[in-house]
């Protein structure tokens, strides 16, 4: 009988929201796709969600059943699975961080000694604050993967330097441009996260933890094209290895759209798209957590009606607050739009994005919704409302310029809605937003193709992992 190889096994346990979710089980399945074992970790709650969208137990039967060797598991993150963790979001988070790291040392623990011819090492979100001891503790080689621009990597990773000029806490009522960060050229206060506006949100003490681990990491991956961040990724490549290996909700050949990924059960738009003309349809979405105010919401209903323009407008349930279920659209606002709009719960965004009758996509600019909308080549209007948001506004906008804000100030009105749609959709600057679009999508798809630069790059990543795994074999 054949001797049983060795195989790599890579640890990962995800983190329970949609915009980690996506990034991190479409790189599971590259790394399996590469020879990996992979040992995938959903938290209870989160895999209770899927099963229940999804009507499937198992989430990754499909990978498996094309050759993938994916073990899936859960572990439970320390809470009654009855917890409301949508309602008690920031005590959510605070367990996350001071309980959750002694599950998983214990659950790591238990995964490398299950089988001896795996050959075990992590890969961890950079936003958890736990991988860098628990990677010491059982020597393993760790990954990071950061979801976010390199921008917003850059400035928590040089948050000493912020502090130390009083830019945290940025001060609301004195905007300055910030031109000291290596490999940021310059950025005003105005355009900084959102939990870098004070010393003791619990976001911004989560974070610190987390990169003073990072910065024990020996491979940081980021789901960005290197073409669009060079400067910004070369600087940080002075200090630890970075690869830009994005966007990763769109690697090809792989079963991912055989995985169950979305927490919501999703509806179907491609019938009402059908009969619609080709970038006609406005696509109106805030992702899965930011939540904002009725009268917003009620603002930009009554923009999208003066402004003319078809719309599908994903208002998911706690977008304006999760013990408030009434609904928070003006009255009689959907017999208003008649065929003109289509208001569903939640939908396959790429999907969504990917036909040929949407134009736009009015969103909050999570990076993952932005990332796609680059693919797809569609130009936004940006209404950042909270964390990463305000940060990825300006890459797309003054950047890269494929795409606008809502509106100037800080308040949103009907009136300046509708303008600014009606001048993204057909009006005055939309035919240069379309041209720039274009020239990214073109980035981005390059980028994965054989040969291109996140291709490389993974390529490369995967050259020194296993390079760094030998090494750390041979020294012991
Ligand atoms: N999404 C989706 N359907 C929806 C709305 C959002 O599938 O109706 C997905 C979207 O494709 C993206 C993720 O949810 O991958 C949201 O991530 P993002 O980083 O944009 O925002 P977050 O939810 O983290 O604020």
């Amino acid at each position: 009988m054949a001797e049983r190889q060795h195989k790599l096994q890579a640890i990962m346990i995800s983190v329970p929201f949609q915009g980690h979710i996506n990034p991190f089980v479409n790189l599971a399945l590259k790394l399996a796709s590469k020879g990996c074992a992979i040992t995938f970790v959903h938290l209870q709650h989160i895999h209770q969600k899927l099963s229940k969208a999804h009507n499937s137990d198992d989430l990754f039967s499909e990978a498996r059943g094309s050759g993938l060797d994916i073990r899936y598991t859960t572990i439970s993150d320390g809470l009654p699975l009855e917890f409301d963790r949508d309602l008690h979001a920031e005590e959510y988070w605070v367990h996350l961080f001071r309980e959750f790291p002694a599950i998983v040392d214990d659950f790591v623990g238990t995964a490398i000694e299950a089988d001896p011819y795996l050959v075990p090492f992590l890969v961890a979100d950079t936003v958890y604050a736990w991988p860098a001891a628990v990677a010491e503790k059982y020597k393993l080689v760790n990954v990071s993967l950061w979801t976010e621009p390199a921008l917003v990597f850059s400035l928590v990773y040089h948050e000493h330097l912020l502090k130390e000029r009083g830019h945290i806490p940025c001060k609301d009522d004195q905007v300055q441009e910030i031109n000291y960060v290596p490999g940021v050229e310059s950025i005003s206060t105005n355009d900084l996260m959102s939990y870098l506006s004070e010393t003791d949100d619990i976001l911004l003490e989560t974070l610190s933890a987390a990169f003073k681990g990072v910065k024990k990491a020996d491979f940081i991956l980021h789901n960005i094209v290197h073409e669009l961040e060079s400067k910004t990724l070369s600087a940080l490549n002075k200090y630890q290895l970075n690869y830009a290996i994005g966007p990763i909700n769109f690697y090809k050949n792989l079963a991912a759209n055989t995985i169950s990924k979305s927490l919501v059960s999703e509806s179907e738009c491609a019938p009402w798209l059908a009969s619609k003309p080709p970038g006609s349809v406005l696509y109106v979405s805030f992702g899965s957590i930011a939540q904002t105010s009725k009268h917003v919401i009620e603002e930009i209903a009554y923009g999208l009606l003066l402004s003319e323009v078809k719309f599908i407008w994903v208002v998911r349930a706690g977008i304006v607050s999760f013990d408030d279920d009434t609904n928070v659209l003006p009255e009689g606002f959907e017999d208003m739009i008649k065929d003109k709009g289509l208001i569903i719960p939640w939908c396959n965004q790429i999907t969504v994005l990917s036909d040929p009758a949407v134009g736009g996509f009015l969103t909050h600019c999570g990076w993952n919704s932005t990332i796609e909308s680059m693919w797809c080549g569609v130009p936004m209007i940006c209404y950042p409302i909270t964390y990463d948001q305000p940060t990825n506004r300006k890459l797309v906008v003054d950047n890269w310029k494929i795409g606008i804000s809502l509106c100037d100030g800080k308040s949103v009105n009907r009136k300046e809605v509708a303008e600014n749609i009606k001048s993204c959709m057909s009006g005055t600057c939309s035919k240069s937003l379309r041209q720039e679009a274009k020239k990214v999508k073109d980035i981005l798809q390059n980028a994965l193709e054989v040969d291109g630069s996140s291709d490389r790059n993974f390529d490369q990543f995967f050259n020194d992992l296993k390079a760094k795994i030998n090494d750390t074999a041979t020294s012991e």
